[in-house]
């Protein structure tokens, strides 16, 4: 499904990650790989995970830092030439932020998780569109928390409308380039970044007793619908937010 396509993959911090899902997808249906990673304590997961995949690329990329988005980017076009699709599994919030009201977010922990969680996902669009020379596609993670108020999910949550509103924007720009841009709504996973969410496992016990499939989601369906949304399967989907979620956000009371 995807032979002959070069994707590249932020967000992999460990085997848990959505990111990690997605690239085993994409991986086991063709595609060439390249992995950004955020600071050297990423580089060794990175690497040892990705030691039996062939040709791929371990670049740095702190998305705050723009020499080195541009320098990932650089390494990608020495290597492949070119870019087929990117797939944005990245978010930060202090801490601090991710509980108690959201009415006390500081003016930092704001501009940092609107920078990190949503502003990448514009900046990386840019980077990438001269890379994708035959059109491409991008696809980025979100929650419900963008739409719905979600305990302690505070300033994620604005984050992540932020994310979906650029999806939509960025569909409308790059279409005419034939790139389509689209997110997932994933339901909740066991992640590192999901850990720093107060009270998660309560959402997840909420969502195995109210979905309609009574259960949620694993990282590798959120991972199959990334692979259907850089496939050629797509073709004519963008500027959507799928629903990964086992259907809960269909439910009312
Ligand atoms: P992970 O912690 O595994 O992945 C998050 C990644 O974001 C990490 O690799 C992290 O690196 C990276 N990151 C943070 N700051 C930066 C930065 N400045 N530059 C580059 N990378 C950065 O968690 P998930 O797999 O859960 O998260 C992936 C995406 O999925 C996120 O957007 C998340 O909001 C979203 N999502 C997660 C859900 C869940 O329940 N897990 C549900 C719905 C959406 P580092 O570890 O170094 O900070």
């Amino acid at each position: 499904m995807l032979e002959n396509k070069v994707g590249m993959i932020f967000g992999v911090a460990n085997k848990r990650s959505i990111a990690w899902a997605c690239a085993e997808a994409c991986r086991e249906h063709g595609a060439e790989l390249a992995f950004t990673y955020q600071g050297e304590r990423l580089e060794r997961n990175i690497t040892r995970l990705t030691k039996d995949m062939e040709n791929t690329l371990v670049v740095p990329c702190d998305v705050t830092n723009q020499s080195e988005v541009d320098a990932a980017f650089e390494a990608v076009d020495k290597k492949y030439g070119r870019l087929d699709f990117l797939i944005h599994s990245i978010a930060f919030a202090p801490r601090e932020a991710l509980e108690g009201e959201f009415l006390d977010t500081s003016r930092d922990a704001f501009l940092t998780a609107l920078e990190i969680s949503a502003y990448s996902l514009p900046q990386l669009a840019l980077s990438a569109k001269p890379l994708m020379k035959d059109g491409g596609s991008i696809v980025t993670m979100s929650y419900y928390g963008a739409e719905k108020v979600v305990q302690n999910y505070n300033v994620m949550g604005v984050a992540k409308s932020a994310l979906e509103s650029s999806t939509r924007y960025l569909a409308n720009d790059l279409g005419k380039d034939n790139i389509r841009v689209n997110a997932i709504s994933a339901g909740p996973i066991k992640t590192l970044s999901a850990r720093g969410v107060k009270d998660m496992s309560t959402f997840l016990t909420h969502i195995e007793e109210r979905s309609p499939l009574k259960r949620n989601v694993t990282a590798r369906e959120v991972g199959n619908t990334a692979l259907f949304l850089v496939s050629d399967l797509s073709s004519a989907i963008t500027g959507e937010t799928i629903y990964v979620d086992c259907g809960f956000n269909i439910m009312g009371i």
